[in-house]
């Protein structure tokens, strides 16, 4: 989209769902599901906003990862809520764990 007075118009927050680009690129980087242990294969999986689209979280491949629904459904994604299972972030390009009761 061109807008008439700021020219190409980021639309990062437009969609919330991955694009077929991006989905092609998640799955090579992550082929099965990025949960440490999970094998869940990417065409069964998901694809998960590390930093919530509800707070903000654009959907660009550096924001997204392959997570299958279990995964997706226990990554924590509230900042507030209690401590649980942890969750996934990118740190220096590469999708990490990062556990319960750590800073974020
Ligand atoms: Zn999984």
């Amino acid at each position: 989209i061109i807008s008439r007075t700021q020219g190409p118009v980021d639309l990062y927050r437009f969609d919330r769902f991955a694009s077929v680009k991006q989905r092609t690129m998640l799955a090579a980087e992550h082929p099965t599901c990025a949960w440490p242990g999970c094998n869940t294969p990417a065409e069964r999986g998901q694809f998960h906003h590390l930093t919530p689209w509800k707070h903000g979280g654009e959907t660009n491949v550096a924001n997204l990862v392959t997570l299958c629904s279990y995964h997706n459904g226990i990554n924590e994604d509230d900042p507030n809520a209690p401590p649980r299972r942890g969750r996934l972030t990118r740190q220096g390009g590469t999708i990490v764990w990062q556990p319960p009761h750590t800073s974020r």
